[in-house]
């Protein structure tokens, strides 16, 4: 059998799979599901693992493995991979195909994907083809609304790493990949030709894409349009809405796995069947999640604190679904806030709060992002036409907020326009103070 016949069955087998598996309205039956999973994974891959190996052997509970964060993975890398690589040699490779844009060198079976990830360390992901269709028949599954008799054209933005994306072409669909670092009015020129059917981006990339069809420089009609990759805040999603009469889903994924999508009716649902979300409480909604991914098997992914935090939706969804519903995702764990308190504490503000604020100041601005760059100071870059007028006003805004917290003596340093490189992700709220 050639190697892309055998892809696109594999694709097919898991795309079944996961529609068998229908959805899970009974918490205590998924619970068991995850056990079975677990124990299956444990047995199967994790005695693979130098690193797990011996407590997989023994049979160890999930709560007796150690947690792990992205530097520790790293620094682990050759003794966490099952297939024997050596971080130095992965990470050759990764670097030599970000230079040339190719994707295609597998290493051992495996590609190597570098995640840029902007809390520091660089990550190196591998995957298999087993675990590219896994993700793909998944995607299709949750996401994609397949037409069984019309072909789907499904334009997808990334960044970096095609492979684990640009492999689908089948008699009802075709993936069409651009890559977000080549300029935008060209990618905006080849959508335009494109067509989509479905729109696949992440939120600042749409943004954009509404931007050129509100101002009449291409006219495209998706059936759908999907963001995922970062956090989708509620005015980009009115903006990008108004633009397209298509519905909107979005994912939540990163490096680290195929998180989360939103159910028909708009509220964010955890993967949980393909993956254990534990929860490490910030207060009563807000958590940090901490991942087991039953589908990675070139590199486990084993209780690994992602840096997001999600807060919690307090009733179920009227879907039916009992996979844990998120109010939304706030952002990154490493920006969250932090000043002076009056009385010599410090005091914790989530950047979501911060964003909230300024939403609720002004609609006068396409764009900003907020920077804390020293324990008494932020820095507001904006992109509007009233820039002197917004500023104040947001700055105002902000300087109330924070007063009412006890942080005094801020100062608020307001910039015209927000430095953006290409492909780069936009967060509105950034933490920027090294802590020595
Ligand atoms: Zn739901």
């Amino acid at each position: 059998m050639n190697s892309q016949l055998g892809f696109k069955l594999k694709i097919l087998w898991y795309f079944l799979q996961y529609t068998l598996r229908g959805t899970f309205r009974n918490r205590a039956k998924l619970e068991r599901f995850q056990q079975r999973k677990w124990r299956k994974f444990r047995r199967k891959v994790l005695t693979r693992s130098p690193f797990y190996q011996q407590l997989a052997d023994a049979h160890a509970a999930l709560g007796e493995f150690p947690t792990i964060n992205k530097a520790g993975f790293m620094a682990n890398f050759d003794a966490i991979n099952t297939l024997g690589l050596k971080q130095s040699e992965a990470m050759q490779v990764a670097l030599q195909a970000e230079i040339a844009r190719d994707f295609s060198t597998e290493l051992k079976g495996a590609t190597v994907g570098l995640s840029t990830g902007t809390s520091g360390t660089r990550g190196l992901f591998l995957v298999s083809p087993t675990e590219r269709a896994q993700w793909t028949g998944m995607v299709l599954r949750r996401v994609v609304p397949l037409r069984l008799f019309k072909k789907q054209r499904v334009a997808f933005f990334l960044r970096a790493n095609s492979n684990l994306y640009s492999s689908v072409q089948s008699a009802s669909l075709e993936f069409r990949f651009f890559d977000i670092f080549q300029p935008i009015e060209q990618l905006i020129q080849a959508l335009e030709v494109f067509q989509p059917h479905i729109l696949a981006a992440q939120p600042s990339v749409l943004g954009a894409i509404a931007e050129a069809q509100l101002a009449k420089q291409i006219n495209i009609k998706p059936q759908l349009v999907i963001s995922f990759a970062e956090v989708l805040n509620p005015e980009d999603k009115a903006f990008i809405q108004k633009n397209f009469s298509a519905p909107l889903r979005e994912v939540y994924q990163c490096t680290e796995g195929f998180l989360g999508v939103t159910c028909a009716h708009g509220t964010m649902h955890l993967n949980e069947d393909i993956a254990i979300f534990e929860k490490k409480y910030l207060d009563e909604t807000r958590f940090i999640p901490i991942i087991t991914d039953f589908t990675r098997s070139s590199q486990p992914i084993i209780r690994y604190e992602l840096n997001d935090i999600l807060v919690e939706k307090p009733e179920p969804c009227p879907c039916g679904s009992c996979f844990t519903a998120l109010e939304r995702i706030e952002g990154r764990e490493d920006d969250v806030l932090i000043f002076p308190g009056s009385n010599g504490e410090m005091v914790k503000v989530f950047p979501d709060l911060i964003c909230r604020v300024i939403a609720r100041s002004t609609d006068g601005f396409r764009a900003y992002r907020l920077r804390q760059v020293g324990a008494l100071e932020l820095q507001l870059e904006l992109e509007t036409e009233d820039f002197q007028d917004v500023a104040s006003i947001i700055s105002n805004a902000l300087h109330v907020f924070l007063q009412e917290k006890g942080i005094k003596g801020l100062i608020i340093q307001c910039k015209q326009e927000i430095d953006r490189k290409a492909g780069e992700k936009l967060r509105r709220v950034e933490q920027k103070i090294v802590s020595k």
